[in-house]
């Protein structure tokens, strides 16, 4: 099991979870929009199922495996790609960035059927 950045982190990709994270497991694709989408990404096998990113994403887009929506089961897919393939992917690193407002966060929730 491991945490999952859903698709709600695409092109939001606030690194406060990076941040926080003992063991340095977040990814970002080399060529964001190329083969995968502008946002970071967990590697299931690094993860240690710590839960500190979780609360630290302003945009909610961070879930336990066993709970991630319906909507964005095929993230869980998309995380493992980190480490099918590797070469496509660099180490996520931090990034200063204004947080969002709770309307951005919740039209960003809308837009992928959330709310
Ligand atoms: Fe890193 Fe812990 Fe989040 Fe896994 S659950 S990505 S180990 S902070």
């Amino acid at each position: 099991m491991a945490f999952v950045v859903t698709k709600l982190c695409i092109d939001c990709v606030d690194t406060s979870c990076v941040a926080v994270c003992p063991v340095d497991c977040f990814y970002q694709p080399k060529e964001p929009g190329k083969e995968y989408p502008n946002m970071l990404f967990i590697s299931p096998e690094e993860c240690i199922d710590c839960a500190v990113c979780e609360p630290e994403c302003p945009w909610e887009a961070i879930y336990p495996e066993e709970d991630v929506p319906e909507v964005f089961q095929d993230c869980i897919e998309l995380n493992a790609k980190v480490d099918e393939d590797r070469d496509a992917f660099v180490l996520a690193e931090v990034q200063e960035k204004e947080p969002p407002t709770p309307e951005q966060v919740a039209e960003n929730k809308r837009k992928w059927g959330l709310v």
